[in-house]
């Protein structure tokens, strides 16, 4: 092996980048096999040594917490045979499983890029080699994040949220700075975490729990909360209008809230507002939840938050606990005030 080329550890999950269509149904359904995809691009084995592992072959809608894990144990095992890391999975829960891999792989020093594609590499005008050859020259670039690469942005996977089911930018970063972009080559503008060598991966790999998430809408009857607290559920996000408002006169949902925290389920409070933040001092409505002992997501994506609480659940049970896990800033999922 020369050592000149770099070693990149590609890991397929899926998605619609190794999808045909049904002759039948015309459906898209996963079908090509991580080599059947990588003999798309050429230059791949050719400019660098190029690893394949399946860890699945699903649409993304299918992916559940435990592959997250095993994408986690698969990376660790390899993680000093290979220079990065690239991910191939469905662009639909992509930005969960960025996440997920973000909090799991503590003291990362390398680049793990996940990526994937709007549209077939066999239809004309496919995105998908483009995606996956940027994914590969990011993950040899001097840099240490889990990151979603995607048309032409290099974003951070924990502040991702796919906003588009056909752009090709399908990804955006709302609330935080892009990390790079695809130019003439991928680049990385943003000050980021370079490599590291030498050093263990801290893994942490067990998601658990089960997560209830409920969008507040106007005139939501209180029994609808009711019954899902009353569903041996272990973690609730509710997300607010706002700044974290939650409705306080007709259709009081407090009570129920309050049941929740005494039943000791944590109670996590995001925003519906993609651009913003949780400020639950700021209105008479949301400062009456705060009272109630709920934990504020801040300017987390939804995403980031709902795989931060099943994490959370996955090393402890107590409410003390997960809100010191929520005051922290694990893997630059949030802004932590000063
Ligand atoms: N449904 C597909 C998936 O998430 C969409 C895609 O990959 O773009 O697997």
């Amino acid at each position: 092996m020369s050592p000149a080329k770099p070693s990149l550890l590609l890991l397929y999950c899926g998605g619609t980048i190794g999808m045909r269509q049904d002759t039948r149904t015309s459906a898209l359904q996963p079908e090509l096999s991580i080599d059947e995809l990588v003999e798309y691009a050429p230059l791949l084995k050719s400019e660098f040594h190029v690893k394949t592992q399946t860890v699945t072959n699903l649409d993304s809608t299918n992916i559940q917490p435990h592959h997250w894990s095993n994408i986690a144990e698969i990376i660790a095992k390899e993680y000093g045979n290979f220079d990065g890391f690239v991910v191939i999975h469905g662009t639909d829960t992509m930005a969960y499983s960025a996440s997920a891999l973000s909090y799991a792989l503590g003291n990362l020093g390398k680049p793990v890029i996940f990526t994937g594609s709007q549209v077939p590499p066999e239809i004309l005008g496919s995105d998908a080699v483009t995606n996956m050859v940027n994914a590969c020259l990011a993950a040899t670039m001097d840099f240490a994040e889990v990151a979603i690469v995607f048309g032409t942005k290099i974003l951070r996977g924990n502040r991702s949220m796919k906003v588009s089911e056909s752009e090709r930018n399908a990804f955006i970063s709302p609330v935080f700075p892009e990390l790079g972009s695809i130019r003439l080559q991928p680049e990385i503008t943003y000050n980021t975490i370079t490599r590291r060598h030498g050093g263990a991966l801290d893994i942490q790999k067990k998601f658990a729990g089960n997560v209830a998430v409920l969008k507040i809408v106007p005139g939501l009857e209180p029994r609808v909360l009711d019954s899902m607290i009353n569903s041996k559920i272990d973690g609730l996000i509710l997300e607010s209008f706002g700044p974290g408002n939650i409705p306080n006169q007709e259709c009081n949902l407090l009570p129920a809230i309050d049941q929740a925290r005494k039943m000791g389920i944590p109670v996590l409070i995001s925003t519906q507002c993609i651009y913003g933040t949780t400020r639950m001092y700021l209105y008479e409505v949301g400062q009456s939840v705060m009272d109630l002992g709920v934990i504020p997501t801040g300017d987390m994506t939804p995403e980031a938050a709902y795989v931060k609480l099943k994490w959370a659940l996955g090393q402890t049970q107590k409410s003390k606990d997960i809100e010191d896990i929520f005051a922290r800033n694990i893997a630059g999922e949030v802004t932590i005030p000063d």
